[in-house]
């Protein structure tokens, strides 16, 4: 299938950066062409209720409730819940608001009278009222775990929100994403996709566990579609977040050409950020055809451009197909 204006477009994505690109994507398109396929590697139970971080980032983001602020979270949250808890004596490194907490409650209490993630993601994106699909990448649980010098194993969340991603990381285990099953309608997503995006989002943390979950990468690499993935990576340093500490250390470079090699394979072109104009010519020597703009998406009109490109990259891509 051709990238026509039309057809469906699949966005692999983890948390921030992702949902500022998709919304700019359904600025750009009709919303109900897209389909987001959304890391779960970051999910856990705190305080007794599971957590899907990167799920309830774009669901909150696409239906204007995320507190812009953190990028995560909901706007004018509160805290009590943590709070009073934490004068319990409970830990209460990971900051869940309140109404957020409720969120993850009622997904809590769906998945435990036996609802699948899928329906159960459904349902807090309907209450939200965000435009699009949202699909977890499996039902299955499937922890990242980051390996640190030492030997030290610690689930993402601890190493990001309670160590503060110390920079001595020797290895990343997606071996649970990798036993993981598909969740429902993300194999079918690909393979009637049009258009294939991965969002600006950690290669190594939010997509890497997509991908590796069983049958994913490869309905990726086998899908007509022409696949274009926007550079998390500007000027040589991740905009927030530990993708370079992860990145370099898995040993690849933290820069444009070092996000071009890790998808190497799998991507078609790559959106990258006008202040990495320096290595374009070598991307595309790569043999990626690349599109450049300013990618920090610190407005909707920026997220939209940013979308746009990629947009018509991936339909060039497809006409040079036909
Ligand atoms: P999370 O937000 O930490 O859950 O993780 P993400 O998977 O969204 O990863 C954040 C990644 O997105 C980081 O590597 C950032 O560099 C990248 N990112 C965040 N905002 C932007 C942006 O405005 N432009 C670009 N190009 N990348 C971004």
């Amino acid at each position: 299938m051709s990238g026509s204006s039309e057809s469906p477009i699949v966005a692999l994505c983890g948390g921030v950066g992702a949902a500022r690109f998709l919304t700019g994507l359904v600025a750009a398109v009709d919303p109900a062409r897209v389909t987001a396929i959304v890391n779960t590697g970051d999910d856990r139970e705190f305080y007794g209720v599971h957590v899907s971080p990167d799920l309830d980032i774009v669901t909150y983001t696409l239906s204007g409730h995320v507190d812009t602020t953190h990028g995560y979270g909901l706007a004018g949250d509160g805290y009590a819940v943590v709070d009073t808890l934490a004068a319990f004596g409970h830990e209460s490194w990971f900051r869940l608001g309140d109404r957020d907490f409720a969120t993850s409650y009622h997904r809590t209490m769906r998945l435990a009278s036996g609802a699948g993630l899928t329906a159960v993601t459904h349902e807090i994106q309907e209450h939200f009222g965000a435009p699009i699909r949202i699909l977890p990448m499996s039902e299955d649980l499937c922890p990242t775990i980051v390996e640190l010098e030492g030997g030290k194993k610690l689930h993402f969340e601890e190493y990001l929100a309670r160590d503060r991603a110390p920079d001595t990381v020797t290895g990343v285990d997606l071996s649970a994403a990798e036993h993981a099953t598909p969740g429902p309608g993300v194999l079918d997503a690909l393979r009637d996709a049009g258009t294939i995006l991965l969002c600006p989002s950690n290669p190594v943390v939010s997509i890497g566990p997509i991908l590796a979950v069983r049958g994913v990468r490869d309905a990726v690499v086998k899908s007509a579609a022409p696949t274009v993935a926007v550079s998390p990576i500007v000027g040589g340093a991740p905009v927030k977040g530990p993708a370079d500490r992860l990145l370099r250390g898995l040993g690849h470079e933290v820069s444009a050409r070092g996000v071009a090699r890790w998808y190497s394979g799998l991507i078609d072109g790559l959106v990258i950020d006008e202040r990495d104009a320096a290595l374009q010519a070598e991307i595309e020597a790569m043999g990626l055809p690349t599109r450049m703009l300013d990618t920090l998406m610190k407005t909707p009109e920026i997220s939209a451009s940013v979308a746009r490109a990629a947009l018509s990259l991936a339909d060039e891509l497809a006409g040079s197909r036909r």
